[in-house]
């Protein structure tokens, strides 16, 4: 070896650091490597949201939660498929089990870290379901605060500096919008004054993390790409990366963790588990190409749930670049419905974004359906925004051929060339279930997640209004992701296991590298990123005690 460490990282990703502080903790020596010039991820990149049940914040505000309630919605969720590789109830118990140490942990460590006050599980129906949510994120971050390192990370898509709790309040309109806008414009003048750009979401939260691990003696190194894990009599005992153009072979005496998460930037991988889909409809960072889960197959690992992805419904108007515009809530509100390509509903539109784009896709099987068209009228245009535009700037991109746009229901049909009879039909029978306040053929509005998306105001059902005014508006919709959600299978430990279910020794893996271990739904907002932190720290809990859990 060049040079050995107790402990090595592949990837800067949500986990990492997670187990660095661990490591660092128990004083031993610890590399992270990222490829990227950028520390952080998509993690950074994203909302920073970590779903963690049965935490210490949701006791100090007396919600009732406990590991009992946590399990028995892991396993509601999972009902269908209760021993997917990933996810078995061994490694949903240990999730449970862990996740509130985890938090106590990063805590201890100084990491400041609050909970959402609401923002329900998306099964809150279910049993085991939490309607206020489970949901933590980091407070907001000064970066000024990271040094040099500023430049370091990777910026999040959140403009503005409000907690992802504001965001969602915003979100939800009424006069606590407006207080939470307040208080962000406050803010916005208090950093104008004192030159504190404060950052939120993945930004903060992983901000935050590398702030920690550096203070704790992480090695962290960007443009570092691994290209090979060396084992060694069966053993993972380090890496290949390339570092200043030349190879370097780094040991990591406890073990290896891969956080080099998932595959949404590669169309090769996403031909061969998620074929249909395009790598143009991933939110995610460029850098996630997959190339670590390939290694692991290659020594043996074993993958899973390939074919699962964190949804994230998207329009793509012409020259969309980056971030798509997202349609997370649009159709979750009344006066809205969504059709195949014939003019045919056929799901919840209110559901969450990977049950919402597993539909479309599931539809497509049988009926063209991705994309699909989300249709509103203008009772709808007229209250809530359509892919964040409204009015003029509505009108204008019907202009630009970006929404389609019809007088009547049959006109509509027209400029989207659905079957007018089938969208006539679709709309009628909708409307009433609207008038009724209930949704007879897929329950749209059928629990507290989902009326929360809707509209509050909105009477019988905030999910459910009729679509009856021209003129009628409607946009295409296809199922981008944030994430894809299959990869390794690991166990309880973390640890990497083969096809015959026996570990890789001193090779562990985490985030959307692995096979999920909530299964194949997203079990409320921070469904991938607080698996991610939880299965890093334990898998550094269980190289540094050589297999006795701390
Ligand atoms: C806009 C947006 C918002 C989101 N919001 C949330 C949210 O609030 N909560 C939530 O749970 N999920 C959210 N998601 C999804 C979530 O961000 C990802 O699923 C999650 O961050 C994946 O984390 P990870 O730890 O697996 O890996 P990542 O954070 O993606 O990190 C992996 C790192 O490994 C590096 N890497 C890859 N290959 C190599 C290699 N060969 N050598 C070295 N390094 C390598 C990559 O460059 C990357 O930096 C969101 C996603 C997006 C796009």
């Amino acid at each position: 070896m060049d040079e050995t460490f107790d402990f090595v990282v592949i990837g800067s990703g949500g986990g990492s650091m997670a187990a660095a502080l661990l490591l660092r903790s128990l004083g031993k020596s610890v590399v992270i490597l990222e490829k990227t010039d950028l520390v952080g991820g998509t993690t950074a990149r994203s909302g920073g949201v970590m779903w963690i049940p049965n935490n210490r914040f949701l006791k100090q505000d007396g919600v009732e939660d406990s590991a009992e309630k946590a399990n028995a919605y892991l396993d509601a969720i999972n009902s269908d498929d209760p021993n997917l590789p990933g996810a078995t109830p061994a490694r949903r118990r240990s999730f449970v089990s862990e996740a509130p140490k985890l938090l106590d942990f990063l805590i201890a460590q100084g990491i400041k870290l609050q909970r959402i006050k609401y923002w329900p599980d998306y099964y809150d129906d279910a049993p085991g379901g939490l309607e206020a949510g489970r949901t933590i994120c980091a407070d907001l971050f000064d970066i000024n605060e990271l040094g040099e390192w500023k430049e370091k990370l990777r910026p999040t898509v959140i403009p503005v500096p409000a907690t992802m709790g504001e965001v969602m309040r915003v979100g939800g309109g009424g006069l606590d919008a407006k207080l939470a806008m307040a208080a962000i414009g406050l803010r916005m003048i208090y950093m104008k004054l004192t030159k504190a750009p404060l950052v939120t979401g993945g930004q903060a939260l992983q901000g935050r993390m590398l702030q920690a691990s550096l203070k704790a003696g992480a090695d962290i190194r960007v443009n570092t790409p691994v290209k090979e894990i060396l084992i060694e009599n069966g053993r993972a005992v380090g890496v290949v990366v390339t570092q200043d153009g030349k190879d370097k072979r780094i040991g990591g005496a406890l073990g290896v963790l891969i956080n080099a998460g998932g595959f949404s930037k590669s169309q090769k991988l996403r031909d061969q588990y998620l074929p249909g889909t395009k790598v143009e409809w991933s939110q995610v960072q460029p850098g996630d190409t997959g190339e670590m889960i390939e290694e692991a197959l290659r020594i043996g690992g074993a993958v899973a749930q390939m074919d699962a992805t964190v949804g994230s419904q998207i329009a793509l108007p012409p020259g969309a670049t980056d971030m798509k515009p997202m349609l997370q809530s649009d159709a979750a509100k009344p006066h809205a419905i969504v059709v195949d390509q014939s003019g045919e509903r056929f799901m919840n539109e209110a559901g969450s974004y990977v049950d919402f784009c597993d539909g479309l896709k599931a539809r497509d099987k049988v009926s063209p359906a991705v994309p699909s068209w989300l249709v509103v009228d203008s009772q709808y245009t007229g209250k809530y925004s359509l892919m964040n535009q409204k009015g003029e700037k509505l009108e204008a991109m019907v202009g630009f051929g970006v929404f389609k746009k019809g007088e009547t229901l049959e006109a509509l049909a027209a400029a989207c060339g659905m079957d007018a009879g089938k969208l006539k039909a679709s709309v009628e029978r909708f409307n009433g279930f609207a008038r009724r306040g209930k949704d007879d053929d897929f329950n749209k509005g059928g629990n507290v997640y989902q009326r929360w998306q809707g509209d509050r105001a909105h009477q019988p059902s905030p999910s459910l209004g009729t679509l009856e005014q021209g003129p009628f508006y409607a946009v295409q919709v296809y199922p981008g992701d944030v994430s894809t959600y299959g990869g390794l299978v690991t166990d309880e430990y973390a640890r990497v296991l083969k096809a015959d279910g026996a570990p890789i020794e001193g090779l562990y893996a985490t985030g959307v590298s692995t096979a999920s271990a909530m299964g194949r739904r997203e079990p409320a907002a921070g469904g991938s990123v607080g698996p991610s932190f939880v299965w890093g720290y334990v898998a550094a809990k269980h190289a540094a005690h050589a297999g006795n859990q701390a």
